[in-house]
């Protein structure tokens, strides 16, 4: 069986529709797969109806954008129940959030001479929200940067001209959120943070008190040795491990559909307890 337990629609910052999505997922051969929008879940009705359709089991999911110590970390909710209140209301913060980060973003770009790229990047995206991917879209088509790589590195993180330092949901309420809806917490892409090990090891302690279930050892943005060190966190911390592509369309710099490379040896697959 192919789990695949993370992925991004138009609904977020991906670039296929839910229901184009899980049909070119299934294509690949995946079995399983998680659609993890970003602060959003008003993709999963139509993934879910997809999904029937082509005989694929569709995980509801999100990726919650959270802010934990200066840093920003991503936790998904995995096979929760989305018409849940709570889980709702929470979303809806961080979505206005990013509605007002979205403008800021736009402003400081345009103190810098770039102009038009609030309406840029809404033009480029068509679910709820407007993220730095979008303006990174626009930013290379204006020629501003050759690639995406390029264009985050130049504008968009930490300490350049287009970053806005975020103010996400506190770990507890995202866990909170997640566990209300009945779902499932799992630290997304673990080795893509700038932390020591030590203060790695701090966040994983301090979500695993909080009811945190599982790591995302298996990444699309990980390497081999990182998949390792992941597989270790997760034992030591008594965590079930997930694996997923972050897949944000055929355009991504990452890895396919269908493509993920196996568990480590020893792992115990969060799936197994949905
Ligand atoms: P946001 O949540 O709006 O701040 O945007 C974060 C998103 O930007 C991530 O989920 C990725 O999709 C994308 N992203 C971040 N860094 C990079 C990068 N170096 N290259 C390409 N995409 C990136
Ligand atoms: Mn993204
Ligand atoms: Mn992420
Ligand atoms: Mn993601």
């Amino acid at each position: 069986m192919k789990h695949d337990l993370h992925s991004h629609s138009t609904v977020s910052d991906g670039t296929l529709s839910p229901a184009a999505l899980v049909r070119q997922a299934a294509d690949a051969g995946v079995d399983v797969l998680a659609l993890t929008d970003h602060d959003n879940v008003s993709g999963i009705a139509e993934a879910r109806e997809a999904a029937q359709t082509c005989g694929l089991t569709l995980v509801p999911g999100v990726e919650i954008s959270v802010s934990w110590n200066g840093h920003t970390v991503h936790v998904l909710g995995l096979n929760l129940d989305e018409n849940t209140p709570i889980l709702q209301q929470g979303l809806e913060q961080l979505c206005h959030y990013r509605a007002w980060r979205a403008r800021e973003i736009g402003r400081r770009l345009e103190k810098q001479g770039i102009s038009g790229s609030y309406e840029g990047a809404c033009a480029f995206a068509t679910g709820a929200l407007v993220g730095r991917t979008h303006f990174a879209r626009f930013l290379v088509a204006q020629g501003y940067a050759k690639d995406m790589r390029e264009v985050f590195r130049k504008f968009l993180v930490s300490g350049k001209p287009g970053h806005v330092p975020g103010e996400w949901a506190e770990l507890e309420a995202a866990l909170g959120w997640i566990h209300a809806a009945g779902g499932m917490a799992v630290i997304a892409h673990p080795a893509r943070y700038k932390m020591t090990r030590s203060k790695l090891r701090r966040l994983i302690g301090e979500f695993r008190e909080l009811g945190g279930r599982g790591l995302e050892v298996v990444s699309g943005s990980h390497s081999k040795d990182e998949c390792f060190t992941m597989a270790r966190h997760a034992a030591d911390f008594g965590l079930l491990a997930s694996a997923g592509s972050d897949y944000h369309g055929p355009e991504n710099p990452w890895i396919n559909l269908g493509q993920l490379p196996d568990l480590p040896h020893g792992c115990d697959p969060v799936w197994n307890y949905f």
